[in-house]
C-alpha cells in the first residue's frame, strides 16, 4: 500500500491507515443523507455497534471526544461528574465536560491499573446544597489510557459502578479501546459495557478505521444524542463511506488485537531492564507501554524521544499527570519485526549512553 507509515510509528494506534479492505468497502458503500436518517451503511454500522456492546441503539460520531461530551451533556446536565483523576475526559478533552456541558469534574484517585475505589465513589456522591452541585454521573475508562492501557475486569467494574447506581447516578464508560480490554480478558465487550447506561468506543484507533467513534445506550439516550450531535456540528451527510470502514473495524479488526498485545509485551520486557528506564511491566496488559526515563547527564524523556525519532522510531511524550513519560502503542501498521528492530535501537541508544 502506498500509504503505510514510513517510520516505526509507535506514538499511537490512531496513526493506523485504513486497510485495503476498507478502501474497497468505501468505494462500494451505499450512501444517503445521514442527517435525514437515509444512509443505509451508517444505519447498519449503528445496529452492529449497539449489538456488539449489548445496548439498544448507537450513534456514529466523528470522534471519541464528541461521544464522551454528548454522554456528559445528557447524563449530567447542571450536575457534577465523578471522573478518575487521570482519565482521558479530565486530562485530554479540552475540559469540554465543564466548558460545554457545564458539568464540573469531581476527581477521584485512580490506582495504577486505572481503577477507582468503590468506597471513594460512594463517599463522593452529594446532593445539591449551598456549597455543591448535585453529583449526577460516574465515568470509568477501560482500557485506561494514561495508566498504560490497563484493563478493568467485569467484576471490578461491577464493584465500582454499584455505589453509583445505588445513589441514583448515571454511568458512562469511556471504552475508546474496549475491544483491547475484551481481548485481554477473554470476554465479550458487552460484558464490560453491561453495568453502564452508555458506552463510547473508537473505530479510529487500533481498529484502523480512518474516522469515527460509536456512542451506545438506550433508544431514548441515543435519540437525544442524535439531536445534540447536530447542535455540536457533528451531523454528517454521506457518512456511509466512513461507516463502511467501521463495519470492517468491528467485524474483522477486533479479532487481531492480541497480536498488538504480544508486540507490546515484547517491547516492555526488553525495555524494563535497560538503564534509566522505569517501567512497571504489570501495567502492560494490552497494546501500550508507558515508562519514565532518566539517564545520565540530565538526559530525559524528551531527549530519548528525539534520539529515537532520528533513528526512525516515533514515540510520544505524555505530559499528562506529573513527570513526563514515554508512551509506545502497538498497532496493525507496526509488525513484530518492527518492534524487534525498535528494541535494538533502544538497546543501542540506552546501553551506550549510560556507559562512562
Ligand atoms: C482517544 C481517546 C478518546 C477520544 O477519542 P478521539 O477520537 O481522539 O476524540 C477518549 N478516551 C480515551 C481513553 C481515548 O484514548
Amino acid at each position: 500500500m502506498p500509504d503505510r507509515s514510513p517510520a516505526c510509528d509507535l506514538r499511537s494506534d490512531t496513526v493506523t491507515r485504513p486497510t485495503p479492505a476498507m478502501r474497497r468497502a468505501m468505494s462500494r458503500a451505499a450512501v444517503g443523507d445521514d442527517v435525514f436518517g437515509e444512509d443505509p451503511t451508517v444505519r447498519q454500522l449503528e445496529e452492529l455497534a449497539a449489538g456488539t456492546v449489548g445496548k439498544e441503539a448507537a450513534l456514529f460520531v466523528p470522534s471519541g471526544t464528541m461521544g464522551n461530551l454528548l454522554a456528559v451533556m445528557i447524563h449530567a446536565e447542571d450536575g457534577e461528574v465523578l471522573l478518575g483523576d487521570s482519565s482521558h475526559i479530565r486530562l485530554s478533552e479540552c475540559g469540554g465536560h465543564a466548558r460545554l456541558a457545564g458539568s464540573p469534574a469531581w476527581p477521584l484517585a485512580t490506582d495504577r491499573f486505572g481503577r477507582l475505589s468503590p468506597a471513594d465513589v460512594a463517599g463522593a456522591v452529594h446532593g445539591a446544597n449551598v456549597h455543591q452541585a448535585r453529583t449526577k454521573l460516574l465515568c470509568l475508562e477501560n482500557t485506561h489510557n494514561f495508566c498504560g492501557g490497563t484493563v478493568i475486569s467485569a467484576e471490578e467494574t461491577a464493584a465500582i459502578v454499584a455505589p453509583a447506581r445505588k445513589a441514583g447516578l448515571k454511568t458512562h464508560l469511556d471504552g475508546a479501546r474496549i475491544f483491547n480490554a475484551a481481548t485481554a480478558l477473554g470476554v465479550p465487550a458487552a460484558a464490560l459495557a453491561a453495568p453502564f447506561d452508555s458506552v463510547m468506543f473508537c473505530l479510529s484507533k487500533g481498529l484502523c478505521a480512518p474516522v469515527g467513534s460509536m456512542l451506545c445506550g438506550s433508544q431514548a439516550f441515543v435519540a437525544e444524542a442524535r439531536a445534540r450531535r447536530k447542535m455540536l456540528g457533528g451531523g454528517m451527510r454521506q457518512a456511509g463511506v466512513l461507516a463502511a470502514c467501521g463495519l470492517i473495524a468491528i467485524e474483522e479488526m477486533t479479532r487481531r488485537l492480541a497480536e498488538d498485545h504480544a508486540s507490546a509485551r515484547l517491547l516492555a520486557e526488553a525495555l524494563a531492564g535497560l538503564p534509566g528506564v522505569a517501567l512497571d511491566t504489570a501495567t502492560v496488559q494490552t497494546n501500550m507501554v508507558i515508562f519514565g526515563y532518566r539517564g545520565a547527564r540530565g538526559r530525559d524523556a524528551a531527549w530519548l524521544q528525539r534520539e529515537l525519532a532520528r533513528r526512525g522510531v516515533l514515540a510520544l511524550v505524555l505530559p499528562a499527570g506529573g513527570e513526563p513519560r514515554i508512551r509506545l502503542v502497538t498497532h496493525r501498521d507496526v509488525s513484530r519485526a518492527d518492534c524487534r528492530r525498535a528494541v535494538g535501537i533502544f538497546r543501542g541508544l540506552l546501553a551506550r549512553q549510560e556507559s562512562p
